[in-house]
């Protein structure tokens, strides 16, 4: 006979929740670490709108230059720093179109930071090979930040 289950059984290998306000990324490991790289390099301010990015205040996103959707990759070149806000009314939007969106709106999108992150995108694909839908979105992206 089957034994029924006589109440749980812990394995108590759930352990190490690493509680940080910052996004809660149960994916990639090595995302956040990346995340923290482009934050010092690029400095701790939101790509769209320009508002500095500080724990608890104004939440740190990882932002995809191509969005996953339209066949972005999930490398470093292809991520940027940006608010949960702009991240979440992006949506699928294209750098370029967000990136007019803003400044309607007022904000200081930071186009060279935008410009750079597309080149070293399209210098990854290029290395790397693959990844025809981006490559195509990130060739018509560049041409309207020059
Ligand atoms: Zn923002």
């Amino acid at each position: 006979m089957l034994s029924g289950g006589t109440g749980p059984l812990p394995d108590g290998t759930r352990g190490g929740h690493s509680t940080s306000s910052w996004e809660a990324p149960r994916t990639a490991p090595g995302k956040a670490a990346r995340r923290a790289a482009r934050l010092a390099a690029d400095g701790p301010a939101c790509v769209w709108c320009g508002r500095t990015l500080e724990e608890g205040l104004v939440r740190a996103t990882t932002e995809h230059v191509v969005p996953r959707v339209k066949g972005g990759p999930s490398w470093a070149e292809n991520e940027l720093v940006a608010c949960a806000r702009c991240n979440r009314a992006r949506g699928h939007r294209t750098p370029a179109e967000w990136a007019d969106e803003c400044e309607r709106r007022g904000w200081p999108v930071d186009r060279e930071r935008i410009r750079r992150a597309l080149e070293e995108l399209a210098a990854a694909i290029g290395e790397r090979g693959g990844m025809r839908r981006a490559r195509r979105y990130v060739e018509s992206q560049r041409r309207r930040f020059r």
